[in-house]
């Protein structure tokens, strides 16, 4: 299952902007887990990017603890503020504040898909330098899944 995944996020980062529909069913894929109660295990089984990061990765990463600062609830406010700023105002630009356009859930997959690759282009590097799931330390995806109250 964990494989499916890693190859589904490769698929997604090289492939999806020339087909966006592939960003909005991992959205949707996301959505299916949270309604069916499987939450909690997002990151740990169910995460294309987590299960890209565990399974083909950490083989390459020299798995050193992860720096303080990047744990620091600091920091991953920062990150989610500015992730949140981003991808609100992407969302502005792709013009999906109302009314929503007949292409909306292309323009949609567009816009997630530029998240993850910009994200990929700061999760990669950190894996290949410090630890596989150093990303996953202040992932605003992450971070916004554990407020979710139950
Ligand atoms: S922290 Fe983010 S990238 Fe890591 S497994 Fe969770 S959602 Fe995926």
């Amino acid at each position: 299952m964990r494989i499916l995944l890693s190859i589904a996020y490769l698929i997604v980062i090289t492939l999806g902007l020339r087909y966006p529909i592939l960003g909005t069913l991992v959205f949707s894929y996301m959505g299916l887990v949270i309604i069916v109660g499987k939450r909690k295990k997002w990151c740990s089984s169910y995460c294309p990017r987590g299960s890209f990061l565990d399974v083909m990765i950490s083989r390459l990463s020299p798995t050193r603890p992860i720096p303080l600062w990047l744990l620091s609830k600091t920091f991953r406010r920062t990150v989610l503020v500015m992730f949140l700023g981003f991808f609100g105002l992407q969302l502005y630009l792709s013009g999906l504040f109302a009314p929503w356009p007949e292409d909306g859930l292309i323009r949609l997959g567009t816009v997630l898909v530029r998240m993850c690759i910009l994200s990929s282009a700061i999760a990669l590097p950190l894996a290949f330098w410090n630890n596989q799931r150093a990303w996953c330390s202040f992932c605003p995806v992450g971070n916004i899944l554990r407020r979710i109250p139950q």
